[in-house]
């Protein structure tokens, strides 16, 4: 199975910050590159929407996929500020983070807004990542594999089921922290969220890649990402400078 390692930007970057992109797409065309090769590892970024087309056109010819952060589900109309799955398609993103967790804690998003997002996502061509994770405080209170269990069957529609997109599971307290899951606590997350994913898409629910992502860096993420079912890395602040986010792809290698 394929390894996908993709770098959130958040609201991080402006025109200059493209400079970064470039220099993953060089660290990827040079030696990093040839000894991924065959490995089926694939590389994206988002950075913030306003960046999105400026990205996809510097990159052109390399082997980066460009997503944005977040959509509406509606495809247009009066959602001031909010941005379509089709706008970004249009900028020339192929994939979207969907129901980060700073998405569902600011902004109040239910899994039901999740999944509405992942079938506008799909309606627009772009391939989802669908993040799940729980708080500390749902770790403390032994109840991290139900509220990840329940987070992954109401953020995925059926519609997914054939269908190009992968799950990330990101526990809340691991985001921007630099605290990480223990190896043991990652695999039994990740063989829950499988099995839901099974139990609701079938066939199309083994396939599909479960990222890990919370404070991955170039010093743990070769024994995060060799860990059974972690299909690739969701990362935040140790995407922005190219050095760290080629550190961490060395490490799928
Ligand atoms: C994230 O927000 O998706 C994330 C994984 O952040 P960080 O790598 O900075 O913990």
């Amino acid at each position: 199975m394929y390894k996908l390692i993709v770098g959130n930007w958040k609201m991080n970057g402006l025109g200059p910050a493209l400079a970064e992109a470039q220099a993953v797409a060089a660290g990827l065309a040079g030696s990093l590159g040839g000894s991924l090769a065959g490995s089926g590892v694939r590389i994206g970024l988002c950075p913030p929407s306003t960046l999105v087309e400026r990205m996809v056109r510097s990159l052109a010819g390399a082997s980066v996929l460009v997503g944005g952060q977040d959509c509406r589900a509606e495809a247009s109309g009066a959602f001031t500020g909010d941005i379509s799955a089709e706008m970004l398609s249009e900028a020339g993103a192929v994939l979207v983070i969907l129901g980060h967790s700073e998405r569902r804690s600011g902004y109040g998003e239910t899994d039901a807004l999740v999944a509405a997002k992942v079938e506008a996502a799909l309606r627009a061509g772009l391939e989802p990542i669908i993040c799940v994770g729980e708080t500390l405080a749902e770790r403390e209170a032994g109840r991290a594999v139900a509220v990840v269990s329940t987070q992954v069957r109401g953020s995925l529609p059926q519609v997914l089921a054939g269908r190009a997109f992968s799950v990330a599971y990101e526990p809340v307290w691991a985001i921007g922290t630099g605290l990480t899951p223990t190896t043991a606590q990652i695999e039994e997350i990740h063989a829950a969220v499988r099995a839901e994913m099974s139990a609701v898409l079938g066939a199309s629910g083994t396939r599909a890649p479960i990222l890990y992502g919370g404070s991955v860096k170039p010093g743990n993420a070769a024994e995060i990402l060799s860990a059974d079912e972690v299909g690739g890395a969701l990362v935040g602040g140790a995407s922005l400078k190219s050095a760290d986010f080629l550190g961490i792809i060395a490490g799928a290698g």
